[in-house]
């Protein structure tokens, strides 16, 4: 094959060395193994007006031996498996299903560098495995290597080889390594689990703008830690996950998230009902009675809610699941302004010890459904409520 050489620096130019416009969407800035706007995978000799990055010239083709994953042996059977996945998200599934009927064409699999995996082979010292394809081969090494090292070899197989659900958490631009080329690999060495799912998001930017580590905008975990707790930082984040359409994130969402809905409607659900119960009971949930309607309506939502969560996290709707316990968090605030136990603990103890025991029930709920999303608060709730 030929490969792109940069002659004054006398090296064979890696993919990623190398730029230029892309042939399928005329982005000027598309790597030579990828194009960043449209995301499709490319070639060298693919893009137009191809430049060395290191020093600006233009490099040229020389000849050099590779080796190349067969890709196109896999195209069918990843047609009629890709098509079957219904459960994917439409963007995924849709990108991945024009991508293929794109057509696909085997791809060199090692790079003359000198970092990098070696070629397991007598007389390629000086080649390397290409990091897009061992990169995601690491998914199961990386099990197998877990399992030996504790002491249970076998132990990787249950998670690959009896139809374990493996997901791929990404973003959007890994999409064809992990619904195209990891797949065929599989395919290849065979009886290995294809992914389940590959719930890919678009992207978040920050302030309306893309996140940038080198030009440093970004959200630095260590300062934001310096300053405030984690739940509040994984709530917002969650609540605007970019799961169909790139999002946004901002200081003055992340205020009023905070402020408005983890304070106003859960923090405050949970502060007046523990509260009441240890100024009013003596921190001992009170026995409830026989329930009446409403509590037994606001009990039976719950555990529609908390189903429902079950449902939307085994899917990877993380918005959905987390908008689901708010919504029971704001049936329950509106529960207690109805049954008003402040009042009802003067008047009528036994029905305020029935509110208060009810929407225990509904917070030792909320507890559960959120732990995903707040695990620091859910903890100390738990503690809370022994
Ligand atoms: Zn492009
Ligand atoms: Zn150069």
């Amino acid at each position: 094959m030929v490969q792109p050489y940069c002659a004054s620096e006398q090296r064979y130019l890696a993919d990623r060395y190398v730029e230029g416009t892309c042939p399928h969407c005329a982005f000027d800035g598309a790597r030579g193994d990828q194009c960043d706007n449209c995301g499709r995978t490319l070639d060298p000799k693919d893009l137009q007006g191809m430049t060395c990055r290191i020093c600006g010239g233009t490099p040229e083709f020389r000849e050099t031996e590779h080796f190349f994953l067969k890709l196109s042996a896999f195209e069918d059977q990843l047609l009629d498996w890709v098509r079957k996945q219904d459960h994917w998200r439409p963007n995924v599934r849709n990108f991945t299903i024009g991508y293929l009927e794109g057509g696909l064409h085997d791809r060199a699999i090692t790079r003359d560098i000198e970092w990098g995996v070696p070629i397991p082979l007598d007389g390629y010292e000086d080649k390397r495995l290409y990091v897009w394809f061992e990169a995601v081969i690491g998914y199961l090494s990386a099990s197998i290597e877990w399992a030996h090292n504790n002491g249970t070899p076998e132990a990787w197989k249950p998670f690959w080889e009896d139809g374990s659900r493996a997901y791929y958490f990404m973003g959007k631009d890994n999409i064809p390594f992990h619904t195209v080329i990891w797949p065929a690999m599989l395919l290849g060495y065979g009886g290995l689990n294809l992914p389940y799912d590959v719930p890919a998001n678009e992207y978040l930017n920050l302030e309306g703008f893309k996140l940038s580590t080198s030009r440093n905008w970004a959200v630095w975990l260590p300062d934001y830690l310096d300053r405030y707790e984690p739940d509040p930082l994984r709530y917002v984040i969650a609540a605007n996950l970019p799961e169909t359409s790139d999002s946004d994130f901002s200081w003055r969402e992340y205020v009023r998230r905070n402020n408005d809905e983890l304070v106003a409607t859960y923090g405050n659900l949970v502060h007046r009902v523990l509260s009441m119960v240890s100024r009013n009971f003596d921190s001992v949930l009170p026995d409830p009675g026989e329930l009446d309607e409403v509590s037994g309506a606001l009990l039976a939502e719950a555990q529609r809610r908390f189903d429902e969560t079950e449902a939307y996290l085994e899917a990877v709707r993380l918005r959905q699941a987390l908008q689901s316990s708010m919504a029971l968090a704001q049936t329950a605030n509106r529960y207690l302004d109805q049954k008003e136990p402040w009042r009802a603990v003067r008047s009528d103890k036994a029905d305020a010890a029935q509110t208060l025991w009810t929407a225990v029930s509904v917070i030792n709920c909320l507890k559960t459904t959120l732990y995903p999303f707040l695990p620091f608060s859910s903890q100390k709730l738990h503690t809370m409520l022994g």
